[in-house]
């Protein structure tokens, strides 16, 4: 079976966003909290970012050349969006040329290496294609944001992915490119769901690295992703969480998403800022 990765998502999201709204009707009351989304895509978000007071939101993908896509959306609204340099490293979408990154970053257009999707092209972060990258983020001080965990159902079947397996998506494979890159920054998008213990072990050993909670905190039922956030919060890692969307074709998931952590009745309310924004700023080292 062949999908159409586009399509697929597009349907995927939408399935998960109609049963989500049904679920939790109360998704778009506002907050007064300030937030910052660490993990969008290039797509129209602004209304809703404004309207759930998301002050920044790091921007990476999106149609056509992903580069491209991520600056454009940034000079949408250039205060509220930092790019990022969506990589990948398949057949399909190949590594870009290391010297155009080396000029976005030394010119200051692109502030994060990420989203780097290695395990869609069916290998890790420690894989050596990527250690010229990864030397290039530590050379500027660039924050690397790698997918993790999982992928969309039915992935490995679309023509894009073919060689993508979801244990590349094990938090614990990215142990030797931190110890290749001393200086590396590290997000694990998608809190590496489902592996918690990996997460846990690679967040405890690692200060560097820090984890978003990009989708599960929409996607998945609200007993599912509270259980998660807790296990993670009760070993003591709520200053290494950040708060993601992964806004695509679905802007009202940043609302369900914004209302996932707000309702996790075991976070204290300074565990919510620094989810929400504190440890965002610090891990991106951001001047808000
Ligand atoms: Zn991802």
């Amino acid at each position: 079976m062949l999908v159409h990765r586009r399509n697929f998502l597009r349907a995927c999201g939408g399935t998960g966003l109609a049963l989500a709204a049904g679920r939790f009707a109360s998704a778009a009351a506002k907050t007064n909290r300030q937030i910052i989304d660490v993990h969008m895509h290039s797509y129209p978000a602004l209304a809703e970012m404004k309207r759930h007071n998301v002050i920044r939101g790091i921007v990476s993908g999106g149609n056509g050349d992903r580069l491209q896509a991520a600056l454009k959306w940034h000079d949408n609204d250039p205060a509220r969006f930092i790019p990022g340099a969506s990589i990948r490293g398949s057949e399909d979408t190949p590594l870009p040329d290391l010297a155009v990154l080396r000029k976005g970053f030394s010119a200051g257009q692109f502030r994060v290496l990420g989203e780097v999707t290695a395990q869609y092209a069916g290998t890790t972060l420690s894989d050596p294609k990527y250690d010229p990258y990864l030397a290039l983020a530590e050379e500027f001080d660039i924050p690397v944001a790698l997918h993790t965990g999982t992928m969309p159902p039915g992935m490995t079947h679309d023509e894009c992915c073919r060689t993508a397996r979801v244990h590349f998506g094990r938090p614990g494979l990215v142990e030797d490119a931190l110890n290749k890159h001393p200086k590396l920054r590290l997000n694990l998008m998608h809190c590496g769901y489902p592996y918690l213990e990996d997460t846990i072990a690679i967040l405890m050993q690692y200060p560097q690295v820090n984890a978003d909670l990009g989708a599960i905190d929409w996607l998945l039922p609200r007993e599912a992703f509270h259980s998660y956030l807790r296990a993670l919060t009760s070993a003591g890692l709520a200053k290494r969480l950040m708060f993601g969307s992964d806004h695509m074709f679905w802007p009202d998931a940043i609302g369900l998403a914004i209302e996932a952590v707000e309702s996790a009745s075991f976070l204290s309310d300074g565990d919510k800022n620094d989810i929400f924004y504190g440890n965002a700023v610090s891990f991106y080292k951001l001047k808000v």
